[in-house]
């Protein structure tokens, strides 16, 4: 297959793991003959630094005309004023809003070679394979604001076409995986929570009745996350709860540097990246891991592109490679010497090379 890949490697270690992100993808090019374009355009901090805006025109082009978009991170010390008024972050929120993509995908599954690399005990971790699907265009967050000197309100709207899009797409992803959805929202106190749970059973009940539906208040998931995640299968929620909900889901798999990440539009065409951010305290130093950049890309592989296989390749790739006790120092085993961003990324390669 072709496909025009765009790569926005960013800010502080965004350019390290993206590097690593992109020798998987020409492996996978290479052993399955296809053929992807990549296309580099700037984001973030380098993009002020070099262009004045965040996220500039040729980069609101590549996102307009790629099949899909990698990136890697954005952000840091340099950039941080608060009373600037341009940021890194707006380059950020500027692309998901160019590219439409409403639904954020974070998969937390946990393996037991990385047990030792949560805060939480390893009985609590077995079993674990959650998907959270996050709302990221509505809520809170993009409400009308208001601010004086002794209030202040952040309003939150939900459309009913806002809250079935994105309850469809969660109902479609659970059909590839257990068939269970629990719906996350706060419906004893909130408006936009009542409607969010009734559009939920009435979506769910005519479009996918072969998916078992629950709903779950906020505060009781953040507390079953700890105690009894392998019960959960998918969880679909609102803005502002699943950006809660996800970090805390993080937590369970060990590293931030692990994670990856999906926001898609209707058309499925998505925007990839790793969960952390630029991690400028390590960043120039070679020591990042670049699996959550990797993982990125074989969602994106999986999503954009439909290649089931090719990302199921890299998944595995990833996993033999960690077993193999090669770990970049976010994950090392204690008394092992940690490998480098290159070594990891070369161990995923060998893994790649010998399914
Ligand atoms: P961070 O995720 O960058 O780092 C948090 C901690 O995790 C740091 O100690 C860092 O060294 C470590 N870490 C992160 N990724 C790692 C990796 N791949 N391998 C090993 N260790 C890793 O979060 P922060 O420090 O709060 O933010 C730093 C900058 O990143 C800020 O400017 C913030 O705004 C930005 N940020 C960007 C994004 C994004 O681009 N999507 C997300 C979060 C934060």
């Amino acid at each position: 297959m072709e496909a025009l890949i765009g790569v926005l490697p960013g800010d502080g270690i965004g350019p390290e793991v993206m590097a690593e992100a992109q020798r998987a993808l020409r492996f996978i090019e290479k052993k399955y003959r296809h053929h992807f374009v990549y296309r580099e355009a700037l984001i973030g901090g380098i993009a002020i630094d070099s262009q004045g805006h965040p996220f500039p025109a040729d980069t609101r082009k590549l996102c307009a005309e790629a099949d899909a978009v990698l990136l890697g991170a954005v952000g840091g010390p340099k950039w941080s004023d608060p009373d600037s008024n341009v940021r890194p972050e707006q380059g950020l929120l500027g692309m998901r809003s160019a590219m439409g993509v409403f639904a954020n995908l974070r998969p937390v599954q946990t393996h037991p070679a990385l047990y030792a690399a949560s805060p939480l005990r390893s009985e609590r971790l077995a079993g674990v394979d959650i998907l959270v699907v996050r709302e990221l265009t509505g809520g809170a967050y993009f409400g009308r604001k208001e601010r004086t000197p002794d209030s202040a309100t952040d309003v939150c709207t939900y459309t009913r076409a806002e809250i079935e899009r994105v309850l469809r797409m969660a109902g479609e992803l659970a059909r590839t995986r257990r068939r269970k959805i629990t719906s996350i929202d706060k419906a004893n106190v909130l408006e936009t929570s009542r409607l969010w749970r009734s559009i939920a059973t009435e979506l769910y009940a005519r479009e996918f009745p072969d998916v078992k539906l629950d709903h779950m208040y906020v505060d009781a998931a953040a507390m079953h996350l700890l105690s009894r995640a392998a019960d959960f299968d998918v969880l679909v929620t609102e803005n502002l709860f699943g950006d809660i909900l996800t970090d805390e889901a993080s937590m369970l798999t060990g590293s931030l540097g692990m994670l990856p990440s999906a926001s898609l539009n209707a058309e499925k065409r998505g925007l990839y990246e790793p969960i952390h951010g630029s991690a400028p305290d390590i960043a120039g130093r070679g020591i990042a891991n670049p699996c959550g950049t990797i993982l990125s890309a074989a969602m994106l592989l999986r999503h954009s592109l439909g290649l089931e296989t090719e990302a199921l390749a890299i998944e595995q790739a990833v996993i033999t490679a960690i077993e193999s006790g090669c770990r970049t120092a976010d994950i090392a085993l204690p008394g092992k010497s940690p490998v480098s961003t290159g070594d990891m990324g070369d161990a995923v390669l060998r893994a790649l090379d010998t399914q």
